[in-house]
């Protein structure tokens, strides 16, 4: 076996997990053939320890060292696994690198977007906007506060109780007794009035109450004779009163 032969055998038996010690041990023993079947593990290839399992991207990366022509060195095959092993740890440590900072960026975008959106807890439910109700102290209703009249203590009154409660106030106003002098007797008197028209001009009088059963109160209606209806045929009895009297009603 000469030198050349030797290195041809060599070097189609260097594979993973040989050491250049082992090769020195086999060449000088001539019996390697065993031995190399069952190779010891070797601290070189053994595969970089990294808290991630190697990606296939990584494992495709190793150069096989398989199948090379012949004619180098062991010591530049040893030189090319170590490289492609420094080259392999780099890229480990790359895809570390990498992976570290994809760490970091998603541990970020998850404290913004934590930051972001509001807690469950700080979401205030839609609430209906509330009803502004009160409730009336005269009907003891629950009324709308657009409804709300009048409010003053503790009270508070919706607007058709306001309305019922002024009109009962001016009624009662109207139903106080006062001094006056009745128009019809002349008489002073001290008591609720009724106010009657008695003649064209519709003025109101003041009657007493004794007076009041035999006073007429006046109905311009009954001015209008019938030689007032022939004198005005194509008018109404507004209109001749207006013309022949000077009335003006107020509302017709
Ligand atoms: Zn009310
Ligand atoms: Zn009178």
């Amino acid at each position: 076996m000469n030198k050349s032969k030797l290195q041809q055998e060599l070097t189609s038996k260097i594979k993973p997990g040989i050491k250049p010690s082992d090769l020195k041990k086999q060449k000088k023993n001539s019996q390697f053939n065993q031995q190399l079947a069952t190779p010891p593990d070797s601290p070189i290839l053994k595969p970089v320890k990294t808290n991630n399992s190697p990606s296939p991207i990584v494992q495709d990366t190793i150069p096989l060292p398989q199948g090379r022509p012949n004619g180098r060195g062991v010591k530049d095959q040893i030189k090319d696994l170590q490289s492609a092993l420094q080259k392999q740890h780099e890229v480990v440590i790359t895809q570390q690198k990498k992976l570290t900072q994809s760490e970091e960026r998603i541990k970020d975008l998850e404290e913004k977007l934590a930051q972001s959106v509001p807690k469950p807890s700080q979401v205030k439910p839609p609430e209906k906007p509330p009803q502004q109700t009160f409730s009336c102290s005269d009907c003891n209703q629950a009324k709308p506060h657009q409804e709300l009249s009048r409010q003053f203590a503790h009270h508070s009154f919706c607007r058709s109780c306001s309305v019922k409660a002024r009109k009962a106030a001016e009624r009662q106003i109207q139903e106080q007794p006062i001094q006056f002098t009745c128009h019809t007797c002349e008489k002073n008197h001290h008591q609720v009035p009724t106010k009657m028209k008695l003649d064209q001009t519709l003025q109101e009088y003041l009657i007493c109450s004794t007076c009041r059963p035999n006073v007429k109160e006046f109905n311009e209606a009954d001015l209008i004779t019938d030689e007032l209806w022939q004198k005005y045929p194509y008018s109404s009895a507004s209109e001749i009163l207006e013309k022949e009297f000077g009335i003006k009603r107020r509302s017709e």
